[in-house]
Protein backbone atom coordinates (compact mmCIF):
# COMPACT_ATOMS: atom_id res chain seq x y z
CA UNK A 1 0.00 0.00 0.00
CA UNK A 2 1.33 3.67 -0.63
CA UNK A 3 1.56 5.54 2.10
CA UNK A 4 0.70 9.24 1.33
CA UNK A 5 1.53 12.50 3.10
CA UNK A 6 -1.02 14.95 2.90
CA UNK A 7 -1.45 18.79 4.15
CA UNK A 8 -4.76 18.67 6.19
CA UNK A 9 -6.41 22.75 7.02
CA UNK A 10 -9.25 21.98 9.00
CA UNK A 11 -9.94 26.17 8.48
CA UNK A 12 -12.78 27.67 10.84
CA UNK A 13 -16.20 27.46 11.53
CA UNK A 14 -18.12 24.10 10.19
CA UNK A 15 -14.47 23.06 8.35
CA UNK A 16 -13.41 21.54 11.68
CA UNK A 17 -16.64 19.07 11.41
CA UNK A 18 -16.41 18.45 7.95
CA UNK A 19 -13.04 17.71 7.58
CA UNK A 20 -12.83 15.43 11.12
CA UNK A 21 -15.98 13.41 9.03
CA UNK A 22 -13.89 13.45 5.77
CA UNK A 23 -10.83 12.22 7.61
CA UNK A 24 -12.61 9.18 9.57
CA UNK A 25 -14.23 8.14 5.85
CA UNK A 26 -10.91 8.14 4.01
CA UNK A 27 -9.40 6.20 6.92
CA UNK A 28 -12.30 3.48 6.87
CA UNK A 29 -11.63 3.14 2.74
CA UNK A 30 -8.17 1.83 3.84
CA UNK A 31 -5.79 4.52 2.21
CA UNK A 32 -2.86 5.16 4.10
CA UNK A 33 -2.40 8.64 4.82
CA UNK A 34 -0.49 10.80 6.96
CA UNK A 35 -2.14 14.00 7.78
CA UNK A 36 -0.04 16.77 8.37
CA UNK A 37 -2.16 19.51 10.06
CA UNK A 38 -1.72 22.81 9.15
CA UNK A 39 -3.72 26.53 10.40
CA UNK A 40 -5.06 28.45 8.27
CA UNK A 41 -7.90 31.09 8.90
CA UNK A 42 -10.00 33.64 11.36
CA UNK A 43 -9.12 31.64 14.19
CA UNK A 44 -5.72 31.41 13.71
CA UNK A 45 -5.19 34.91 13.53
CA UNK A 46 -7.25 35.51 16.56
CA UNK A 47 -5.11 33.14 18.45
CA UNK A 48 -1.48 34.22 17.48
CA UNK A 49 -2.35 37.81 16.68
CA UNK A 50 -0.64 37.08 13.34
CA UNK A 51 -1.02 36.17 9.63
CA UNK A 52 -4.44 33.72 8.77
CA UNK A 53 -1.97 31.98 6.55
CA UNK A 54 1.14 31.10 8.26
CA UNK A 55 4.06 30.80 6.13
CA UNK A 56 4.52 27.34 7.78
CA UNK A 57 1.20 26.01 6.06
CA UNK A 58 2.57 27.02 2.71
CA UNK A 59 5.49 25.21 3.31
CA UNK A 60 3.58 22.58 4.55
CA UNK A 61 1.64 22.32 0.67
CA UNK A 62 4.89 23.06 -1.27
CA UNK A 63 6.40 20.12 0.84
CA UNK A 64 3.57 17.66 0.32
CA UNK A 65 2.30 18.82 -3.17
CA UNK A 66 -1.48 17.67 -2.15
CA UNK A 67 -4.05 19.59 0.26
CA UNK A 68 -7.34 18.99 1.73
CA UNK A 69 -8.84 21.96 3.29
CA UNK A 70 -11.96 23.13 5.28
CA UNK A 71 -13.75 26.76 4.52
CA UNK A 72 -11.95 29.59 5.64
CA UNK A 73 -13.76 32.81 7.33
CA UNK A 74 -12.39 35.80 5.81
CA UNK A 75 -11.78 38.18 8.05
CA UNK A 76 -13.65 41.48 7.54
CA UNK A 77 -11.77 44.93 8.00
CA UNK A 78 -8.21 42.96 8.83
CA UNK A 79 -6.45 44.03 5.07
CA UNK A 80 -5.80 40.72 4.03
CA UNK A 81 -8.43 39.59 0.98
CA UNK A 82 -8.62 35.90 1.63
CA UNK A 83 -7.25 33.10 2.32
CA UNK A 84 -8.03 31.45 -0.24
CA UNK A 85 -7.23 33.77 -3.04
CA UNK A 86 -4.00 34.19 -1.37
CA UNK A 87 -3.63 30.26 -1.69
CA UNK A 88 -4.71 30.46 -5.47
CA UNK A 89 -2.17 33.21 -6.06
CA UNK A 90 0.88 31.55 -4.38
CA UNK A 91 0.82 28.01 -5.54
CA UNK A 92 -0.66 29.05 -8.98
CA UNK A 93 -3.44 26.77 -8.44
CA UNK A 94 -5.28 28.57 -11.94
CA UNK A 95 -8.03 25.31 -12.25
CA UNK A 96 -10.94 25.32 -10.17
CA UNK A 97 -12.72 22.13 -11.01
CA UNK A 98 -16.10 21.83 -9.41
CA UNK A 99 -18.06 18.14 -10.41
CA UNK A 100 -21.78 18.44 -10.22
CA UNK A 101 -23.34 15.59 -10.42
CA UNK A 102 -27.00 13.95 -9.34
CA UNK A 103 -27.36 12.08 -5.59
CA UNK A 104 -30.53 10.23 -6.29
CA UNK A 105 -32.37 11.26 -2.78
CA UNK A 106 -30.14 14.47 -1.97
CA UNK A 107 -32.82 16.57 -2.85
CA UNK A 108 -31.94 18.06 -6.38
CA UNK A 109 -34.86 18.97 -8.46
CA UNK A 110 -33.04 17.50 -11.76
CA UNK A 111 -32.51 13.21 -11.57
CA UNK A 112 -29.33 13.12 -14.21
CA UNK A 113 -27.23 16.03 -13.65
CA UNK A 114 -23.70 15.57 -14.82
CA UNK A 115 -20.97 18.60 -15.54
CA UNK A 116 -18.58 19.84 -14.32
CA UNK A 117 -17.40 23.81 -14.08
CA UNK A 118 -13.63 24.42 -14.72
CA UNK A 119 -13.28 28.26 -13.20
CA UNK A 120 -9.74 30.29 -14.09
CA UNK A 121 -8.96 30.80 -10.55
CA UNK A 122 -6.12 33.31 -10.56
CA UNK A 123 -7.07 36.66 -12.46
CA UNK A 124 -10.59 38.86 -13.71
CA UNK A 125 -11.90 40.83 -11.02
CA UNK A 126 -10.43 38.34 -8.23
CA UNK A 127 -6.92 39.50 -9.36
CA UNK A 128 -7.73 42.25 -6.37
CA UNK A 129 -6.63 45.31 -8.95
CA UNK A 130 -8.96 47.62 -7.07
CA UNK A 131 -8.75 51.34 -6.06
CA UNK A 132 -10.69 53.03 -3.56
CA UNK A 133 -12.79 56.19 -3.78
CA UNK A 134 -10.91 59.42 -3.69
CA UNK A 135 -8.05 57.57 -3.98
CA UNK A 136 -4.92 58.68 -6.01
CA UNK A 137 -5.05 55.44 -8.04
CA UNK A 138 -9.15 55.84 -9.26
CA UNK A 139 -8.53 59.79 -9.47
CA UNK A 140 -5.75 58.96 -11.85
CA UNK A 141 -7.60 56.02 -13.86
CA UNK A 142 -10.55 58.53 -13.98
CA UNK A 143 -8.41 61.42 -15.57
CA UNK A 144 -6.65 59.08 -17.92
CA UNK A 145 -10.22 57.91 -19.35
CA UNK A 146 -11.44 60.89 -19.95
CA UNK A 147 -8.40 62.16 -21.91
CA UNK A 148 -8.80 59.15 -23.85
CA UNK A 149 -12.34 59.41 -24.22
CA UNK A 150 -13.20 55.15 -23.49
CA UNK A 151 -16.04 56.98 -21.09
CA UNK A 152 -16.48 59.08 -18.43
CA UNK A 153 -16.20 57.33 -15.18
CA UNK A 154 -18.08 59.41 -11.74
CA UNK A 155 -16.00 60.74 -10.05
CA UNK A 156 -17.27 59.33 -6.52
CA UNK A 157 -16.88 55.84 -7.97
CA UNK A 158 -14.57 52.76 -6.27
CA UNK A 159 -12.94 51.05 -9.43
CA UNK A 160 -11.63 46.76 -9.46
CA UNK A 161 -9.50 46.39 -12.38
CA UNK A 162 -10.53 42.82 -14.89
CA UNK A 163 -7.77 41.37 -16.31
CA UNK A 164 -8.12 38.50 -18.45
CA UNK A 165 -4.79 37.75 -20.24
CA UNK A 166 -3.97 35.25 -23.51
CA UNK A 167 -1.68 32.98 -21.15
CA UNK A 168 -4.29 32.37 -18.07
CA UNK A 169 -7.38 31.86 -20.52
CA UNK A 170 -5.14 29.71 -22.86
CA UNK A 171 -4.01 27.13 -20.11
CA UNK A 172 -7.39 26.96 -18.19
CA UNK A 173 -9.19 25.92 -21.63
CA UNK A 174 -6.93 23.68 -22.62
CA UNK A 175 -6.99 22.39 -19.32
CA UNK A 176 -10.30 22.19 -19.37
CA UNK A 177 -10.22 20.28 -22.74
CA UNK A 178 -7.50 17.77 -21.35
CA UNK A 179 -10.00 17.16 -18.38
CA UNK A 180 -13.10 16.19 -21.20
CA UNK A 181 -10.46 14.17 -22.61
CA UNK A 182 -9.11 12.41 -19.59
CA UNK A 183 -12.80 11.94 -18.54
CA UNK A 184 -14.48 10.59 -21.73
CA UNK A 185 -16.58 14.20 -22.11
CA UNK A 186 -18.35 15.04 -25.28
CA UNK A 187 -18.21 18.48 -25.36
CA UNK A 188 -16.11 22.00 -23.72
CA UNK A 189 -18.71 25.45 -23.36
CA UNK A 190 -17.39 28.81 -22.37
CA UNK A 191 -18.93 30.77 -20.82
CA UNK A 192 -18.82 35.14 -21.29
CA UNK A 193 -20.02 38.07 -21.68
CA UNK A 194 -17.89 38.96 -24.88
CA UNK A 195 -20.96 41.10 -26.53
CA UNK A 196 -20.21 43.76 -23.62
CA UNK A 197 -16.95 43.09 -22.26
CA UNK A 198 -15.19 42.95 -25.84
CA UNK A 199 -11.81 43.36 -24.03
CA UNK A 200 -11.44 41.00 -21.70
CA UNK A 201 -14.53 38.44 -22.29
CA UNK A 202 -14.07 39.06 -25.98
CA UNK A 203 -10.41 37.90 -25.39
CA UNK A 204 -11.55 34.96 -23.53
CA UNK A 205 -13.68 34.29 -26.08
CA UNK A 206 -11.25 34.28 -29.11
CA UNK A 207 -8.78 32.39 -27.09
CA UNK A 208 -11.43 29.49 -26.25
CA UNK A 209 -11.83 29.26 -29.83
CA UNK A 210 -8.34 28.80 -30.77
CA UNK A 211 -8.09 26.46 -28.95
CA UNK A 212 -10.91 24.27 -29.20
CA UNK A 213 -9.43 23.95 -33.12
CA UNK A 214 -6.51 22.18 -31.57
CA UNK A 215 -9.67 19.64 -30.63
CA UNK A 216 -11.52 19.66 -33.46
CA UNK A 217 -13.30 16.14 -33.82
CA UNK A 218 -12.11 14.87 -30.47
CA UNK A 219 -14.15 17.55 -28.26
CA UNK A 220 -17.06 19.09 -29.41
CA UNK A 221 -16.94 23.16 -28.25
CA UNK A 222 -19.36 25.60 -27.91
CA UNK A 223 -19.90 28.93 -26.45
CA UNK A 224 -23.05 30.53 -24.31
CA UNK A 225 -23.20 34.30 -22.90
CA UNK A 226 -23.56 34.19 -19.04
CA UNK A 227 -27.04 35.26 -18.92
CA UNK A 228 -27.95 32.89 -21.28
CA UNK A 229 -26.83 30.15 -19.75
CA UNK A 230 -28.09 30.54 -16.14
CA UNK A 231 -31.20 30.54 -17.97
CA UNK A 232 -30.51 27.21 -20.12
CA UNK A 233 -28.52 25.05 -17.08
CA UNK A 234 -31.55 25.80 -15.01
CA UNK A 235 -34.02 24.67 -17.77
CA UNK A 236 -31.94 21.77 -19.26
CA UNK A 237 -28.25 20.91 -17.30
CA UNK A 238 -28.27 18.14 -19.71
CA UNK A 239 -26.78 20.35 -22.60
CA UNK A 240 -24.16 20.92 -20.70
CA UNK A 241 -21.02 19.12 -20.14
CA UNK A 242 -17.48 20.71 -19.31
CA UNK A 243 -18.21 24.37 -18.82
CA UNK A 244 -15.00 26.30 -18.70
CA UNK A 245 -15.28 30.28 -17.03
CA UNK A 246 -13.54 33.33 -15.98
CA UNK A 247 -13.57 33.88 -12.49
CA UNK A 248 -16.30 35.60 -11.31
CA UNK A 249 -18.85 33.68 -13.34
CA UNK A 250 -17.30 30.29 -12.51
CA UNK A 251 -17.85 31.28 -8.62
CA UNK A 252 -21.27 32.39 -9.06
CA UNK A 253 -21.85 29.50 -11.53
CA UNK A 254 -20.41 27.08 -9.11
CA UNK A 255 -23.08 27.78 -6.43
CA UNK A 256 -25.82 28.01 -9.38
CA UNK A 257 -24.87 24.65 -10.25
CA UNK A 258 -24.66 22.90 -7.10
CA UNK A 259 -28.02 24.12 -6.35
CA UNK A 260 -29.31 22.04 -9.30
CA UNK A 261 -28.21 18.81 -7.41
CA UNK A 262 -29.47 19.36 -3.56
CA UNK A 263 -27.02 22.11 -2.35
CA UNK A 264 -23.39 23.61 -0.87
CA UNK A 265 -24.00 20.23 1.50
CA UNK A 266 -23.04 18.27 -1.72
CA UNK A 267 -20.88 19.87 -3.74
CA UNK A 268 -16.98 19.11 -3.75
CA UNK A 269 -14.19 20.95 -5.66
CA UNK A 270 -10.46 20.88 -6.25
CA UNK A 271 -7.60 23.96 -6.93
CA UNK A 272 -5.66 22.68 -9.44
CA UNK A 273 -2.04 23.78 -10.58
CA UNK A 274 1.14 22.51 -12.60
CA UNK A 275 2.87 21.04 -8.91
CA UNK A 276 0.36 21.65 -5.90
CA UNK A 277 -3.58 20.37 -5.85
CA UNK A 278 -5.70 21.69 -3.16
CA UNK A 279 -9.26 19.74 -2.87
CA UNK A 280 -12.34 21.56 -0.66
CA UNK A 281 -16.10 21.88 -0.98
CA UNK A 282 -17.32 24.41 -2.26
CA UNK A 283 -19.41 25.91 0.38
CA UNK A 284 -17.86 28.40 3.18
CA UNK A 285 -17.54 28.43 6.91
CA UNK A 286 -21.51 28.39 8.09
CA UNK A 287 -21.26 30.23 10.95
CA UNK A 288 -25.19 29.64 11.42
CA UNK A 289 -24.51 25.77 12.34
CA UNK A 290 -20.97 25.53 13.49
CA UNK A 291 -19.85 23.53 16.29
CA UNK A 292 -23.34 21.84 16.09
CA UNK A 293 -23.05 18.93 14.55
CA UNK A 294 -25.17 19.99 12.25
CA UNK A 295 -23.34 20.12 8.81
CA UNK A 296 -23.42 18.21 5.92
CA UNK A 297 -20.05 16.56 5.46
CA UNK A 298 -20.41 15.26 1.94
CA UNK A 299 -18.79 18.28 -0.15
CA UNK A 300 -15.79 17.50 1.76
CA UNK A 301 -15.95 13.83 1.90
CA UNK A 302 -16.16 14.13 -1.77
CA UNK A 303 -13.51 16.42 -2.51
CA UNK A 304 -11.53 13.87 -0.53
CA UNK A 305 -12.40 10.95 -3.31
CA UNK A 306 -11.01 13.69 -6.17
CA UNK A 307 -8.12 13.76 -3.96
CA UNK A 308 -7.68 10.29 -3.71
CA UNK A 309 -8.03 10.10 -7.99
CA UNK A 310 -5.54 12.88 -8.11
CA UNK A 311 -3.12 10.41 -5.65
CA UNK A 312 -4.05 7.40 -7.62
CA UNK A 313 -6.10 5.93 -5.13
CA UNK A 314 -8.82 5.25 -7.81
CA UNK A 315 -10.57 1.92 -5.91
CA UNK A 316 -10.67 4.18 -2.86
CA UNK A 317 -12.23 6.78 -4.17
CA UNK A 318 -14.92 5.20 -5.92
CA UNK A 319 -15.73 3.02 -2.84
CA UNK A 320 -16.31 6.48 -1.18
CA UNK A 321 -18.66 7.76 -3.74
CA UNK A 322 -20.73 4.27 -3.82
CA UNK A 323 -20.71 4.64 -0.04
CA UNK A 324 -22.48 8.03 -0.53
CA UNK A 325 -24.56 7.38 -2.67
CA UNK A 326 -25.90 3.93 -0.83
CA UNK A 327 -26.23 6.51 2.35
CA UNK A 328 -28.72 8.86 0.53
CA UNK A 329 -30.43 6.10 -1.54
CA UNK A 330 -31.26 4.56 1.60
CA UNK A 331 -32.39 7.68 3.11
CA UNK A 332 -32.09 7.15 6.83
CA UNK A 333 -29.57 9.11 8.02
CA UNK A 334 -29.84 12.34 6.12
CA UNK A 335 -28.60 15.91 7.50
CA UNK A 336 -30.69 19.07 7.61
CA UNK A 337 -29.71 20.90 4.69
CA UNK A 338 -30.90 17.95 2.17
CA UNK A 339 -34.06 17.22 4.71
CA UNK A 340 -34.86 20.81 3.47
CA UNK A 341 -34.31 20.48 0.15
CA UNK A 342 -36.38 17.65 -0.38
CA UNK A 343 -39.34 19.20 1.59
CA UNK A 344 -39.02 16.23 3.84
CA UNK A 345 -39.79 16.28 7.19
CA UNK A 346 -38.30 13.34 8.14
CA UNK A 347 -36.07 13.88 11.21
CA UNK A 348 -32.52 15.06 10.33
CA UNK A 349 -29.32 13.59 11.36
CA UNK A 350 -26.29 14.95 12.82
CA UNK A 351 -22.62 14.94 10.92
CA UNK A 352 -21.27 12.64 13.20
CA UNK A 353 -24.37 10.15 12.61
CA UNK A 354 -24.13 10.54 8.94
CA UNK A 355 -20.14 9.73 9.25
CA UNK A 356 -20.98 6.59 11.33
CA UNK A 357 -23.57 5.29 8.34
CA UNK A 358 -20.54 6.30 6.05
CA UNK A 359 -18.57 4.08 7.91
CA UNK A 360 -20.62 1.81 8.06
CA UNK A 361 -21.40 1.63 4.42
CA UNK A 362 -17.48 1.52 4.01
CA UNK A 363 -16.62 -1.69 5.90
P1 LIG B 1 -21.67 29.39 3.48
O1 LIG B 1 -21.43 28.44 2.36
O2 LIG B 1 -20.78 29.28 4.66
O3 LIG B 1 -23.19 29.22 3.99
C1 LIG B 1 -24.33 29.49 3.16
C2 LIG B 1 -25.54 28.72 3.70
O4 LIG B 1 -25.38 27.33 3.38
C3 LIG B 1 -25.68 28.79 5.23
O5 LIG B 1 -27.04 28.81 5.58
C4 LIG B 1 -25.05 27.49 5.71
O6 LIG B 1 -25.58 27.01 6.94
C5 LIG B 1 -25.36 26.54 4.56
N1 LIG B 1 -24.31 25.52 4.40
C6 LIG B 1 -23.10 25.69 3.83
N2 LIG B 1 -22.40 24.57 3.87
C7 LIG B 1 -23.17 23.65 4.50
C8 LIG B 1 -22.98 22.30 4.87
N3 LIG B 1 -21.84 21.63 4.59
N4 LIG B 1 -23.97 21.65 5.52
C9 LIG B 1 -25.12 22.29 5.80
N5 LIG B 1 -25.37 23.58 5.47
C10 LIG B 1 -24.39 24.26 4.83
O7 LIG B 1 -21.59 30.86 2.86
P2 LIG B 1 -21.50 32.27 3.60
O8 LIG B 1 -22.41 32.28 4.79
O9 LIG B 1 -21.70 33.27 2.52
O10 LIG B 1 -20.00 32.39 4.08
C11 LIG B 1 -19.56 32.19 5.42
C12 LIG B 1 -18.05 32.42 5.47
O11 LIG B 1 -17.39 31.42 4.68
C13 LIG B 1 -17.60 33.78 4.93
O12 LIG B 1 -16.58 34.29 5.76
C14 LIG B 1 -17.06 33.46 3.57
O13 LIG B 1 -16.07 34.36 3.15
C15 LIG B 1 -16.48 32.07 3.79
N6 LIG B 1 -16.36 31.23 2.56
C16 LIG B 1 -15.25 30.45 2.50
C17 LIG B 1 -15.11 29.59 1.43
C18 LIG B 1 -13.87 28.74 1.38
O14 LIG B 1 -13.08 28.76 2.31
N7 LIG B 1 -13.67 27.96 0.34
C19 LIG B 1 -16.08 29.51 0.43
C20 LIG B 1 -17.23 30.31 0.56
C21 LIG B 1 -17.36 31.18 1.64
Amino acid sequence: MTKHTVTLIPGDGIGLETTASMRRVVEAAGVDIVWEVADAGAAVMERTGGSPLPEETIESVRRNKVAIKGPITTPVGTGFRSVNVALRKTLDLYACVRPVLSIPGAGGRYENVDLVVVRENTEDLYAGIEFPKDSEGAQRLIEFCEEQGTGTIRPDSGISIKPISVTATERIVRYAFEYALAHGRRKVTAVHKANIMKHSDGLFLQVARNVAEEYAGRVDFDDRIVDAFCMNVVIDPSQFDVIVFPNLYGDIASDLCAGLVGGLGIAPGANIGEDYAIFEAVHGSAPDIAGKDLCNPTAEILSAAMMLDYLGEDDAAQRIREAVRKVYAEGRFITGDIRKATGSDEPACSCTEFTDALVAALS
